[in-house]
């Protein structure tokens, strides 16, 4: 049986022909068997877009949730069970335009899951509209004259909002990117992994062969522990780079908490606590 064939189930894959979802698709059902985590203790998360539709091609716990809404989602699921390992992915339209506010609080929370930006800088499932990923210039049916403004830069948001482990992928670049999500898995803390996942349909430029000649690897010699240097390696390279740009050892965010018990809620026996008899009486 072929490793990714554990996590494969039966639902109809609908991507266009070449779209880099696949890839993405594919690294992660290979990160996941390679780390040996079953089907039952794993839950893929998405928000709306073309993207969103990955967790319904895993066979594993899934959330399908509204409009830039994947990570509150994702956040919930990880404080009810911790034994979980919690996948969180959407396209950029998706984190970082509505989702923006939830993208950011979660980095700066750091809770224990991995988000996949599944990046193609364009709304893919509305037909090909500008994202606030999108680049300057860029021609869309929402800016036919040329987007006027610059894009957001997740990664950096991410290292001034003081993430835990930011990396890059590529679509194109399969055995590294499943190399990064096995080690955004493992980082006990938020993990975004910011993947250029090209739309072959409406954002044809920014395809296979613009990232392969435009992406640098950010190499052996790059320090992801030093903190300035992470913002220093991304301005030098534009941004236009793949790897890992940071990790720390923050601790995460429930083990900051001192009282939650190393038991997760879904485990607890809630008939026999004190506190949820007391809970009731108040509003009874
Ligand atoms: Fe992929 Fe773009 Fe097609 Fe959506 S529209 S499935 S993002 S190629
Ligand atoms: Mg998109």
């Amino acid at each position: 049986m072929a490793i990714i064939d554990a996590y494969t189930n039966e639902v109809e894959q609908t991507w266009c022909p070449g779209c880099g979802h696949y890839s993405v698709l594919r690294a992660l059902k290979i990160a996941l068997a390679r780390l040996e985590i079953q089907n039952h203790q794993a839950a893929i998360v998405s928000g709306i877009g073309c993207s969103g539709r990955i967790g319904g091609y895993t066979k594993a716990y899934g959330f399908h949730g509204i409009h830039g809404r994947s990570l509150p989602v994702a956040q919930g699921i990880k404080l009810a069970n911790k034994k979980l390992t919690v996948i969180a992915a959407g396209g950029d339209g998706d984190g970082f335009a509505i989702g923006t506010g939830h993208a950011m609080h979660a980095i700066k929370r750091n809770i224990d899951i991995t988000y996949l930006l599944m990046n193609n800088q364009v709304y893919g499932l509305t037909k090909g509209h500008t994202s606030p990923l999108s680049d300057l210039n860029f021609v869309s049916k929402s800016t036919p004259l040329g987007q006027v403004e610059d894009p957001l830069r997740p990664s950096l948001l991410a290292l001034s909002a003081g993430g835990g482990f930011i990396a890059q992928g590529f679509s194109g670049k399969q055995e590294e990117l499943i190399e990064l999500i096995m080690k955004g898995i493992l980082h006990k803390g938020f993990s975004l992994i910011n993947i250029f996942s090209p739309c072959v349909t409406f954002n044809p430029g920014k395809g296979y062969a613009w990232l392969r000649e435009n992406l640098v690897s950010l190499g052996e010699d790059h320090d992801k522990k030093d903190y300035k240097g992470a913002f220093g390696a991304f301005l030098e390279t534009s941004g236009l780079f793949t790897g890992l740009l940071y990790e720390n050892d923050a601790p995460d965010y429930q083990s900051r908490i001192p009282l939650v018990s190393e038991t997760p809620l879904t485990d607890l026996d809630i008939k026999n606590t004190r506190f949820l008899d007391g809970l009731i009486e108040e509003f009874i």
